[in-house]
């Protein structure tokens, strides 16, 4: 089973998400992750791995399947977002029966505590190049500017290259005005959450780190009160 924990708070767990961890002998995690949930594992073999180890552990993982065990691998947000579910799939090949359980996405958390930016179309774009090659991103941060999508940045500051979220700031705006509202959401329902809202034009004198998901709006967002509101189109 691949589970997604949500964004962080036990709040946030589903039913089927508590089910499923309850449920299993081994629990394979990066161990920040393990870490949120000691209580559910007391009675449980741990399999903590290091963040980049993703290939290792879903190795593991299905070795544990394979063998006979009731396995969960345990992902943030979703595990089919940015999470394990693709590489345990890819490795299991068939072996043994995979279950993928959904999890509250970060997009979700923070477009909740921004009140409603995602009403419109929206493109979810990760700036870690670990895995996928800086001119590819480029391109896509371009197509979705261009297409004026309401733009999610995961992973906004990638780890050894700082300057990507300044880059994807610089094509966007080339497409969008500098006063498009964004919302700037650090440890949405993990806490202690903070949210800013600002603008393209403003955004980079706020702090933004691997904790945080940017949310850029499209032509239509704008500001009402504390909420960052993107118009679903209904004539008021
Ligand atoms: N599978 C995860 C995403 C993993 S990529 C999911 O579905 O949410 C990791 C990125 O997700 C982080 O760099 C950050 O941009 C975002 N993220 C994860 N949890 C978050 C949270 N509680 N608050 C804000 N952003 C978060």
């Amino acid at each position: 089973m691949v589970v997604g924990l949500g964004p962080g708070n036990r709040e946030n767990f589903t039913p089927e998400v508590l089910a499923a961890i309850k449920s299993a002998q081994v629990v394979v995690g990066y161990h920040t992750y393990l870490d949120l949930i000691p209580d559910l594992l007391q009675d449980k073999e741990k399999v903590a791995t290091p963040m980049r180890g993703e290939v290792e552990r879903a190795r593991q993982a299905v070795e544990l399947a394979a063998a006979g065990k009731t396995v969960a691998v345990v992902s943030s947000g979703d595990p089919g977002i940015y999470g394990m579910a693709g590489i345990i799939i890819e490795v299991a090949q068939g072996r043994v029966p995979v279950r993928v359980i959904p999890g509250i996405t970060a997009a979700s958390a923070a477009a909740a505590s921004l009140g409603a930016p995602l009403m419109n179309d929206f493109a979810v774009i990760s700036l870690s190049d670990l895995l996928t090659p800086w001119e590819t991103m480029l391109k896509r941060i371009e197509a979705a500017a261009v297409g004026d999508f309401v733009m999610v940045l995961y992973n906004p500051r990638s780890y050894g290259r700082p300057d990507h979220i300044k880059t994807a700031r610089e094509i966007m705006l080339r497409y969008k005005s500098p006063e498009t509202p964004v919302g700037i959401v650090r440890q949405a329902r993990r806490g202690p959450e903070e949210k800013i809202i600002t603008t393209l034009g403003d955004m980079l004198s706020h702090e933004i780190d691997m904790l945080t998901t940017v949310i850029v709006g499209n032509a239509q967002t704008r500001v009402e009160g504390d909420f960052m509101v993107t118009p679903r189109g209904y004539r008021l």
